[in-house]
């Protein structure tokens, strides 16, 4: 059995108070084993992106225990949780936010240059294939090709965790395609953790793992048993 990379308990979170509070996420419990490619599916404001900010250092849980390892995050001072992103974190998010005055590469190196351990920036941008590309512009690439920059460069920190947020919501299917397959390359090349975020289910075709997720729960977390390639999966 692999370790277990993530557990939480409990865990919740509520936006504001009183009657205009929003209960976003009520009493999650999670067990994501160290490797696994995770796949969390669920409508539109179930308390998706809540849940991975929380677990990615980026968000503060109202209640309840979330864990990386047998490091509690649900107690870490800021500065903790900081260290802890940079230092294992690695998120794509839907808009790739890369910068527009820096090239692919600079926008890669942004992140080598303060990451603790991290992979030469031309050896990312290899990785998903955009070597060629390297001086160019985000304005000068396809929708695809600026998500997977975003890619090379949550990567190019050797993140233990990959946190993926809707990271085909921009694309079409072709393009998406390219998109979960070299996440799918990144788990198996680099042995990282990789949990995805989507409201595309067939995305959960190529999954280790698929969490169902309603109304701030899981309704139901499923092993997989029939993996298909990401170039199989249709949407
Ligand atoms: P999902 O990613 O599944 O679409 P979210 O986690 O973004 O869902 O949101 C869950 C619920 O929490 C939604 O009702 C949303 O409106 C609410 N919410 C999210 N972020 C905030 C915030 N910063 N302030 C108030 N409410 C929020
Ligand atoms: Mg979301």
């Amino acid at each position: 059995m692999a370790r277990t990379a993530f557990r939480t308990r409990a865990l919740t979170k509520v936006y504001g108070e009183g009657e205009t509070a929003v209960h976003a996420l009520r009493g999650v419990n999670l067990d994501i084993p160290e490797g696994e490619f995770v796949v969390l599916l669920g409508p539109s404001g179930s308390g998706k992106s809540t849940l991975l900010n929380i677990i990615g250092g980026l968000d503060r849980a109202s209640d309840g225990e979330a864990w990386f390892h047998d490091r509690e995050l649900t107690v870490m001072s800021d500065r903790q949780l900081t260290r802890y992103r940079r230092d294992h974190v690695g998120f794509v998010f839907q808009f790739y936010n890369l910068m527009p005055s820096l090239t692919a590469l600079e926008n890669v190196e942004l992140v080598t240059e303060i990451a603790s351990n991290p992979m030469d920036a031309a050896d990312a941008l290899a990785l998903v294939g955009l070597t060629a590309r390297a001086d160019h512009f985000p304005s000068e690439l396809s929708g695809g090709e600026q998500q997977r920059v975003a890619i090379a460069r949550a990567v190019a920190k050797n993140p233990t965790v990959l946190f993926c947020d809707e990271p085909t919501g921009a694309l079409d299917s072709t393009t998406g395609r390219t998109v979960l397959k070299v996440l799918k390359d990144v788990n198996e090349t680099l042995g990282a953790t990789v949990m995805i975020v989507t409201h595309a289910a067939a995305t959960a075709q190529m999954a280790d793992r698929v969490i169902h997720f309603a109304d701030g729960t899981i309704r139901e977390s499923v092993i997989n048993e029939t993996k298909v390639s990401p170039e199989e999966i249709h949407w």
